[in-house]
């Protein structure tokens, strides 16, 4: 390097920290279905074991929907700044942080877990006895320029992989990452189910299942979705509004079933989810997007010895397991790219179930 361009780097790090931004843009969830872009003031310095980040890109997912919806249980004030999970490039550091530099590109875990207690200690983050809130949904999230964050919350992202891709990692691929492989303990060569495959954690089901050689199986909505999900790597695809789903897996399968269900719609599919399992088999979900309750089969699940995985977030361990999945190629798959001014559009759209994949939010 010359030594004028040594001087003109040296010169714009020193100017980013000692001239910091009086005001930012932050997206602000101000009431039910109402997100507005404000400039608000940017956070402080960061301070002891923190770095500060600069927001480059940021994933939807499901719980921004609910939490756009309005949720009664959920504590929390308004306004709110939204955006569970995202990448960004660290522009300050705390005065006694050394694992971390200005310049890093990282994602952030963004559940405000303890650090300490027994689970945090036993990096099982997502059973923090002590875990504050998640940021996006409890308290502030990532939709705005800057944050600052505990410098042990971040995970550096790989080279070679975007901000766009490395934003799907702290909840899309990181919870999936959890409930295939730390949850159902999914092994190459098994049959899996995984419900609505066209959505962003179905797609990422999809690909990390084919990825270690398991036959999976897909339900999906529409012919479209049917080609795309073929397309990255579902070997058999069920239009669920044409066909019962439990009847194809049965002979897909041979009558046998599959080894794990993969769920995250809930009543609509979760018995049928379960019939399609093989004797001492495995249902892992992480959501239940058409409704909270469901009457069970106590006999069915005894008799067939079914085992079920409720799973929620992951470990900071599984985003950088993550992470180097999409450094060797296993990258989400994107359906929209949008502007942060069109968030709201953007959770419209994630509402509609139109999608095929992750919808982004650049910045
Ligand atoms: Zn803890």
């Amino acid at each position: 390097m010359s030594g004028e361009a040594a001087s003109a780097i040296g010169e714009r790090a020193g100017a980013a920290r000692e001239q910091p931004p009086a005001s930012m843009r932050a997206l602000m969830l101000v009431a039910d279905r109402k997100i507005e872009l404000r400039d608000i003031a940017a956070p402080p310095a960061p301070g002891a074991g923190e770095v500060q980040i600069r927001i480059k890109a940021i994933g939807l997912n499901h719980i921004d929907v609910w939490g756009w919806r309005g949720m009664a249980f959920a504590k929390r004030t308004l306004p709110l700044i939204v955006g569970v999970e995202a990448a960004g490039e660290i522009s300050a550091v705390g005065p006694d942080v050394t694992s971390r530099r200005v310049g890093d590109r990282v994602v952030a875990y963004g559940a405000l877990t303890c650090g300490v207690c027994k689970a945090c200690r036993e990096s099982r983050d997502n059973l923090c006895e002590n875990v504050a809130s998640i940021m996006g949904f409890h308290v502030d999230g990532f939709g705005r320029d800057l944050v600052n964050m505990p410098a042990r919350l971040v995970v550096p992202i790989p080279a070679g992989v975007s901000y766009r891709d490395a934003a799907c990692a702290p909840v899309a691929f990181g919870t999936v990452q959890h409930m295939l492989f730390d949850n159902a303990r999914l092994e190459p060569g098994e049959t899996i189910l995984v419900q609505a495959g066209g959505s962003g954690i179905g797609t990422t089901a999809i690909k990390m299942a084919k990825a270690i050689g398991c036959t999976v199986i897909t339900t999906v909505g529409d012919d479209a979705k049917a080609e795309k999900a073929k397309a990255i790597g579902a070997d058999h695809v069920i239009n669920y509004r044409n066909e019962r789903f439990e009847g194809v897996v049965r002979k897909l399968t041979g009558k046998m079933g599959v080894d794990v269900a993969f769920e995250h719609v809930g009543p609509d599919t979760f018995n049928g989810s379960l019939l399609c399992l093989k004797r001492g088999g495995r249902l892992v979900t992480c959501g239940s997007t058409s409704g909270q309750s469901i009457t069970m089969n106590l006999f069915q699940l005894y008799l067939q010895q079914y085992r079920i995985f409720g799973s929620f977030g992951c470990s900071i361990r599984n985003i950088g397991e993550s992470l180097a999945k999409m450094a060797s190629g296993l990258l989400p798959v994107i359906d929209t790219e949008v502007t942060l001014a069109d968030f709201e559009r953007g959770l419209a759209r994630l509402e509609s179930r139109q999608v095929f994949g992750k919808i982004i939010v650049m910045f």
